[in-house]
């Protein structure tokens, strides 16, 4: 995750959730990380607030349930062999491979209120491949937009194994079956969008961002039928409400039994209820913070094992045997 900001539901429901399975279902080995140089690629005019975020990063992973004694938790800059190997694999990866990523084009065309002309920005998905490729990962759990970045990973692991001998292995994506979760105007949950429910937000705030919620627009009326099935209220509700209720909901909205004021009252209380546990990790951890710092310095050195291991190798295949 890059610390451009705090995490929000989206976050968490989008990548978190799945993430914490993946680590309990014991069949992988996991590292996750906060990847700070990633920020930079696109915030490197303002990192004042990177160190902030990414410590934040760690608190919300350990009360969410990331548990450093089953997954490898560090932060990428911390692990100097990324940049090496970044290094290297921009030897052998051809601009046009980059150009034509769609998330580059993507966001070149949509974000205005940053220069993205910079070379670490275009070569972003090399340092993902680096990323990855470290640790010989066999699966990325990712979102459909990142597939692309994925594939070039791919591509770099074959053109690397073609040129100096098989070292990597071409990892898979991991797709999982996420809740669509938009943000409380209707767009996609995003901090740059000032839509975002926070995984800090408790009490009066959340009960504010979940009453400002857009519901189904063409429902102006308390005696209005209204439409779950594109009801961003009842995507959460799905989430939060247990199933019996949530199918009560359903029937009440289409005949308009139930107003919104009412449906997001519940929802609000169910959010709160649904996060209290990890609300009071988060109070913990934040009581502690010597604790989550010693977490990821235990963390960077697990990493730094495993990565000065694959740098070895790949130097040797790469570069010959140092005689320096
Ligand atoms: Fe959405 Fe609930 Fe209103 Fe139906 S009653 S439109 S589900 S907020």
């Amino acid at each position: 995750m890059r610390p451009t900001g705090y995490l929000h539901l989206g976050n968490l429901h989008g990548a978190l959730k799945n993430w914490i399975t993946l680590q309990n279902q014991g069949e992988f080995e996991c590292f996750y990380f906060v990847a700070d140089w990633h920020a930079l690629t696109s915030d490197f005019a303002d990192p004042s607030m990177i160190g902030t975020y990414t410590e934040a990063i760690f608190i919300d992973w350990l009360s969410a349930g990331l548990d450093p004694e089953k997954s490898t938790l560090f932060v990428q800059s911390a692990v100097k062999e990324h940049a090496e190997l970044f290094v290297l694999f921009s030897m052998i990866t051809p601009v046009a491979w980059l150009e034509r990523n769609p998330t580059y084009k993507e966001m070149k065309e949509e974000i205005s209120n940053r220069d993205l002309s910079n070379l670490g920005f275009l070569a972003y998905p090399v340092l993902q491949a680096a990323d990855i490729l470290m640790y010989k990962a066999y699966g990325v759990p990712v979102g459909i937009d990142q597939l692309p970045h994925v594939e070039l990973t791919r591509e770099i692991a074959r053109r690397f194994n073609y040129l100096y001998g098989e070292v990597f292995p071409e990892p898979q994506s991991l797709l999982a079956d996420t809740p669509k979760l938009l943000g409380i105007d209707g767009r996609k949950m995003s901090k740059s969008y000032e839509n975002a429910i926070y995984l800090s937000d408790e009490g009066v705030e959340l009960h504010r961002k979940v009453m400002s919620m857009f519901t189904d627009p063409q429902r102006k009326r308390r005696t209005d039928p209204g439409r779950p099935e594109i009801c961003n209220v009842f995507s959460f509700h799905n989430i939060y409400t247990e199933k019996q209720k949530v199918e009560e909901l359903e029937i009440d909205c289409r005949n308009a039994h139930i107003g919104c004021t009412d449906c997001k009252e519940l929802l609000s209380k169910n959010i709160a209820a649904g996060l209290e546990d990890f609300h009071a990790k988060r109070r913990y951890y934040l009581q502690h913070i010597d604790e989550v710092r010693d977490i990821i310095k235990e963390g960077n050195r697990r990493a730094r094992f495993v990565a000065e291991k694959t740098m070895a190798e790949v130097r040797e295949v790469m570069m010959g045997k140092s005689i320096y």
